[in-house]
């Protein structure tokens, strides 16, 4: 069973992913008392199939979006990039922004994209924010020989982070059971009206999908995650 962090931090490449793959959990975690942050990676301004969509609009309307989804959940604060959607890199510019962020928000547990699949194919955003967002935690946020400008001219200190809850996992090993808070998930998710085709099936399809990762752990509805543990060590004792 999973423990509630403190603080959370949520490392998401488009609006909307942050409540698909975890929001049932985020609202959970909420509820007990955690305080949770989202880090938005890109603007989503290509995440729409009409022609007359200017790039521009849409990512105005995907940040009204994402602020509401959040609002419903309770988020505390939400940090846009605003990098336009499919161009996440995995290199300096993107690694000191997360580790900005965590050295800002000082979470506990961070969540990000599983980086890492065989059997089908991610986007390419999900992939670089996953990957980024693991370097990050790992080792650049906590030493202070990386991004030293944050420290001295921002006053961000480094921070550790002691686990990261990767989601979108083929390989979950923790399962969250979101079943009181499966309503709050849908609720969030609909907020994000420009993603969605059909609204009538919207609720329908995100409850069936939590249903079936609950079906692997015994549970009504579930989220599923790959759990990475961090020791707890002084800087210059690794
Ligand atoms: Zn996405």
């Amino acid at each position: 069973m999973e423990g509630v962090p403190q603080r959370a931090l949520l490392v998401t490449p488009h609006p909307d992913d942050a409540e698909s793959g975890c929001g049932g959990t985020a609202a959970k975690w909420i509820a007990a008392g955690a305080e949770v942050y989202y880090l938005i990676c890109t603007n989503g301004d290509k995440g729409s199939g009409d022609f007359t969509m200017a790039s521009d609009r849409l990512a105005a309307i995907r940040v009204e979006e994402q602020m509401d989804a959040a609002h419903v959940l309770g988020v505390k604060d939400v940090m846009f990039l605003h990098h336009p959607d499919g161009t996440l890199e995995d290199d300096h510019q993107l690694r000191s922004e997360v580790v900005r962020a965590i050295r800002k928000y000082r979470p506990d547990t961070v969540m990000c994209m599983d980086p890492y699949r065989s059997r089908g194919h991610t986007h390419r955003d999900h992939r670089v924010s996953g990957q980024v967002a693991i370097d990050a935690v790992c080792s650049f946020a906590w030493r202070p020989g990386y991004f030293p400008e944050q420290i001295r001219d921002e006053n961000l200190q480094p921070h550790l982070v002691n686990e990261l809850y990767l989601w979108g996992s083929e390989d979950p090993d923790l399962f969250v059971d979101i079943s009181e808070h499966i309503d709050m998930k849908v609720n969030a998710l609909k907020r994000h009206a420009s993603q969605i085709n059909d609204p009538s099936g919207r609720g329908d399809r995100i409850r069936a999908r939590s249903r079936s990762v609950g079906e692997r752990a015994g549970l009504p509805y579930a989220e599923g995650f790959r759990v990475l543990h961090f020791e707890p060590q002084l800087p210059w004792g690794d």
